[in-house]
């Protein structure tokens, strides 16, 4: 048998293996990956698909369809110096990328980068949250069936684990958590010099004009999305004092609308992860008027969707990320204060605005600094592939999604081939640097 037919038969043989299908395995395993958050989170399976599946699916979809594009030469404008040579950039995998997930949606943190390693063309471990531990228990039985166990071990455990991992040589550190651990992360990767994406959380503001439909408006919020365990949710709501009374009427109707009378027996509302994070929330409202909702069961590890009214700034609230089902309303006298209420605070991940004033949404473009900014809808930027996902200063730094995670997880490579045909052109450069070469 030639060479080239061995090789064939071996890259066959490993084919039928069928460790090479990571769209299989979201496919194939939606049940189990049900199973899993239903348990950790009380996801129900339609939220499962909408809010974890269906952008796995998406982003692997993605990746098959446009990878010869992201993978190819990239030409460049080329300068004077250089019209008759070929410059471009090259991508280049990385090497070994540690992709590190949290806990509130532990398949898409994981498996999104995961995809963009993968299309890069590098090897990559993944450390699922030990905090969602029926989703990682999952994840290490079912990745092994589709993936390469080589190239894409899964590695389980809590933070112990996590640091020892993180004293290795990594050629990229993909990190989703809190800022605090992020910052863990930075540190260990820089005794390596090794870079790091961090996607972190922080207290997402949302803006809502006098001028909107607040009935829109509250439709689209989107606080109480796996109990507002989502690292885009909005924290809490900035708005004049007469629009916080036609809010209140709203979200009353929303809730009842969206979750029924009884969230609490509601497919569709889960849970708050542990007790730990039960008492953690519950003791971030201590001192604030409960408007709406503030209902609870810790044994069940359930608040039910909750409003909290004419919050002030130093309010335990407003202290740290809820990460949870409650919403703080906090007066404002409009733009101007939201704006500089924004800007006195860490960067967040996301500014939301609603309102039908163009100029508004401008000028909070303008005049503040987030990771992104969403007008007149919450949580869907996210979805949209070609926007890069990620935030700045103190909710993180680098992105993905789409291409953005195959850029991020590639070397960009310039590439210069000069031409020697031209080396009059060339001799401008060389010694003595005449004043005649100078003025050409
Ligand atoms: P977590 O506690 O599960 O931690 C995340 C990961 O960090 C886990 O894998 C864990 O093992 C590891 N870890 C925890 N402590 C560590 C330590 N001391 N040293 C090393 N590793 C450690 O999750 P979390 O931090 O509670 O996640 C919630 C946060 O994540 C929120 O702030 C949320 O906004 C943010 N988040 C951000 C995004 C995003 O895309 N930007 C997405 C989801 C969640």
């Amino acid at each position: 048998m030639s060479r080239e037919e061995l090789v064939v038969q071996r890259a066959r043989k490993a084919f039928q293996t069928g460790k090479t299908k990571p769209l299989e395995l979201v496919t194939e395993r939606k049940k189990e990956i049900a199973d899993s958050l239903k348990k950790d989170l009380g996801k129900s399976e339609r939220c499962t698909e909408l809010f974890e599946t269906l952008g796995c699916e998406g982003e692997i979809r993605l990746a098959l369809q446009h990878l010869s594009d992201w993978a190819a030469p990239r030409p460049v404008e080329k300068t004077l110096m250089t019209l008759v040579d070929q410059a471009y950039v090259q991508p280049q995998p990385l090497g070994l990328v540690l992709i590190i997930g949290a806990w509130n949606y532990p398949w898409a943190v994981t498996l999104q980068p995961l995809v963009g390693a993968i299309a890069a063309g590098n090897a990559a471990i993944i450390k699922p949250s030990e905090v969602s531990s029926h989703s990682a228990r999952a994840m290490e039985e079912l990745l092994p069936l589709y993936l390469d166990t080589d190239l894409y071990p899964v590695v389980t455990g809590g933070v112990s684990e996590t640091q020892e991992l993180l004293r290795q040589r990594w050629d990229h550190v993909f990190y989703t958590g809190s800022s605090s651990v992020g910052r863990l992360v930075m540190e260990a990767a820089a005794a390596h010099l090794t870079p790091v994406t961090l996607e972190l959380g922080g207290k997402s503001p949302c803006y809502i004009h006098s001028d909107c439909n607040i009935r829109v408006a509250e439709d689209h919020v989107g606080k109480f999305v796996n109990c507002g365990q989502t690292c885009i949710s909005p924290d809490y709501v900035l708005c004049e004092p007469s629009v916080q009374s036609r809010l209140l009427e709203e979200v009353r109707e929303c809730i009842k609308e969206f979750y029924t009378e009884n969230p609490k027996g509601f497919e569709d509302y889960g849970r708050i992860i542990n007790q730990r994070h039960f008492r953690r929330i519950m003791g971030l409202m201590e001192g604030s008027t409960v408007a709406l909702g503030g209902d609870c069961d810790e044994a069940d590890c359930y608040i039910g969707p909750t409003v909290l009214k004419d919050v002030s700034a130093d309010s335990k609230v407003m202290k740290e990320e809820i990460f949870g089902p409650v919403l703080p309303i906090i007066s404002v006298s409009g733009v101007d204060q939201a704006i500089q209420f924004i800007s006195d605070r860490e960067k967040p991940l996301v500014i939301y605005v609603f309102t039908e004033d163009k100029k508004i949404i401008q000028r909070m473009i303008a005049d503040t600094s987030s990771g992104a900014l969403l007008a007149n809808d919450c949580l869907v930027h996210f979805t949209v592939s070609t926007l890069p996902f990620g935030g700045v200063g103190h909710s993180g730094m680098g992105c993905y999604k789409g291409k953005h995670t195959f850029d991020q997880l590639s070397h960009l490579r310039s590439c210069l081939i000069k031409s020697s045909s031209l080396e009059s052109v060339n001799s401008l450069r060389y010694p003595p640097h005449t004043q005649r070469k100078i003025n050409w």
